[in-house]
Parts: C-alpha cells; sequence; structure tokens
C-alpha cells in the first residue's frame, strides 16, 4: 500500500521554502508567467489572477483574454502584458506563439466552458511540456472530458474547491473517503491537487498531504480561488517546484485574506482585498 505523509503547513515550514530575492537579481530571474482567462461578463476573474499574480514576485507577466477584455486588463492591470484572442467574447484557440518561453502557464478563471473553447483547451494541453496551473473552468472542461486527464504534463496543479474534485474524481461518502480519493487520483495522474477549503489540503503523486493553516470563513466569496491561481502561477513561473509553489501559495493567499480580515471583518471582505493585502503576507518573510 502506498504510503501518505501528513504535514501542516505552518510558518516555520513556510520559512524554510522560501527563497529570499538576491540584490543583483533582475525581472529575468523572475519568470516569465501566461496566464489564460476570461470571457465576456466573467473578465474579473482574469483580472483578479492577473493582479494577484504580479502581487507574487513575478519577473513578467503575459495574459491570453477574449479580445472584449483588452481595455478592461490594461486599466485594470498595466503592469500585464495583454494578448487578444480572435475572438470577441470567449477563448477559442489560444493560439499561442512561443509557448516554451513561458516559465509557467496558469488557465481556468472566467473561461466558461464553450465548445470552441473546449478544443483550446485541449491543445494547449497537448502542446504544453511544463506544468499547468488548472483552476475553475479549466478543471470544469477536464471533467467533461476525462479522457484529457492523461494529457496532463507531469506535476501539473489542480486546484478544485471540493465541488469541483467531486466532477473530476466522483462522490465520496464523507472526508476520509475524499482524501483516498484525492491520494489516488494524484498519484493516478501524476499531478499535484490543491482541495480547497477552510483547511487546504494539499496533495502530491507520492503521497504527501499538507495542511494549510492559514485563512478564515471571509475568504468563501466570488473570486477568492481566482485570487489563489494568479499567485500559485507566480511562484510556478519563479521556478519554485510546483508541489511547494502550491503549498506556499495557499499560504501566503489564506495569510493575506487574514490580514485583511483584521480590518475589513469577515462579512465585508472581498477577494480583492485578499490581493491588497498580499503585500504584508510575503513581508513577513523577506
Ligand atoms: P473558490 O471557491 O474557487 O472561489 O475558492 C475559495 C478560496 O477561499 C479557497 O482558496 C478556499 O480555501 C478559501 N476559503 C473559502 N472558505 C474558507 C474558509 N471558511 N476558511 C478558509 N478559507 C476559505
Ligand atoms: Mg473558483
Amino acid at each position: 500500500k502506498a504510503r501518505t505523509s501528513y504535514y501542516y503547513t505552518d510558518a516555520s515550514i513556510v520559512k524554510s521554502l522560501v527563497k529570499k530575492r538576491d540584490k543583483f537579481s533582475h525581472k529575468g530571474t523572475f519568470g516569465h508567467a501566461l496566464l489564460v482567462g476570461g470571457s465576456y461578463g466573467k473578465m474579473g476573474a482574469a483580472i483578479l489572477a492577473t493582479r494577484s499574480c504580479l502581487r507574487s514576485g513575478i519577473g513578467l507577466l503575459s495574459i491570453h483574454i477574449p479580445a472584449c477584455g483588452y481595455e478592461i486588463l490594461q486599466t485594470s492591470a498595466p503592469e500585464a502584458m495583454a494578448m487578444v484572442d480572435k475572438e470577441e467574447k470567449l477563448i477559442s484557440d489560444i493560439d499561442i506563439p512561443d509557448l516554451t518561453k513561458y516559465t509557467a502557464i496558469g488557465i481556468g478563471p472566467g473561461i466558461g466552458t464553450a465548445s470552441q473553447t473546449a478544443e483550446g483547451f485541449k491543445r494547449l494541453l497537448e502542446q504544453a511540456s511544463k506544468p499547468l496551473v488548472i483552476d475553475a473552468d479549466g478543471l470544469n472542461l477536464l471533467s467533461e472530458h476525462k479522457e484529457w486527464l492523461t494529457l496532463l504534463p507531469e506535476e501539473s496543479i489542480l486546484t478544485p474547491h471540493p465541488k469541483e474534485f467531486e466532477r473530476l474524481a466522483g462522490k465520496t461518502a464523507n472526508e476520509y473517503e475524499r482524501l483516498d480519493v484525492l491520494k489516488k487520483f494524484c498519484s493516478d495522474y501524476k499531478v499535484n491537487v490543491v482541495l480547497k477549503g477552510a483547511h487546504t489540503a494539499v496533495a502530491n503523486a507520492v503521497g504527501d498531504i499538507y495542511f494549510n493553516s492559514t485563512g478564515n470563513p471571509g475568504m468563501a466569496t466570488g473570486g477568492s480561488g481566482d485570487v489563489l491561481t494568479g499567485i500559485i502561477t507566480s511562484l510556478v513561473a519563479q521556478s519554485y517546484q510546483p508541489f511547494k509553489a502550491a503549498v506556499l501559495g495557499v499560504y501566503f493567499h489564506g495569510l493575506a485574506g487574514d490580514k485583511a480580515a483584521a480590518s475589513k471583518g469577515y462579512t465585508a471582505l472581498i477577494a480583492s482585498d485578499i490581493i491588497d493585502c498580499l503585500p504584508q503576507a510575503f513581508i513577513e518573510f523577506g
């Protein structure tokens, strides 16, 4: 029977994993991330991931969006470089030149599940040679086409909430059974899974599971997950090993949420507040 090791992600674990920024570093040192997100009416999800990616130390960020998102993106995140799809309202071909130059690719927030988007998504799965970060509708597309799970580059990171995980891996009777399914899913497809919740579980293909210690119920609000996608994509792009990027990203996301709750409270907190507090979260770890 496969081994399992359980951990609790606390400040000391995080301290041991965080890399210091060298005095002589330059933007090339911190990677070039690519995000693929948004559709008509859901550009917000892409913007949230973009802004959190920028606030998590990325060197350069490009984002592929539907044409309708161009002005929205350039005004709300001027630091990011925008590439527009040939479609106005959704993402279709994802025909991105020179895919290999990106040090991480995150896909999913706000993309919807239209058939053209599904086709573009499949092509990206076939072309990608490095781990992908997949969230939201990207996960829903995988659930609708389970045969694509075998196309996932090794070490990819999937970030489902419990409903998305259930669609991907099937229903379970209780949370113990869900952990077994989580382990098996990670080992079957050689991926990392971030199963989101109050104590998010981050699992890898060899049976390690890290339970997160940060976060609060104020984060149970639309867009919270999109913020996490941006953070994890940023850390992978900065060449953190994917599983470590996931563990760290989940911790900093929750810590920023805790800082946000300290001034806004649980009730009023919105996802943008989490991004606004990322600086305070990262500063604690140098
Ligand atoms: P999503 O459902 O994709 O928007 O993701 C929600 C995010 O907020 C995940 O990262 C969750 O871990 C986090 N979150 C939601 N509810 C709570 C909670 N009660 N305590 C801590 N974190 C939470
Ligand atoms: Mg989500």
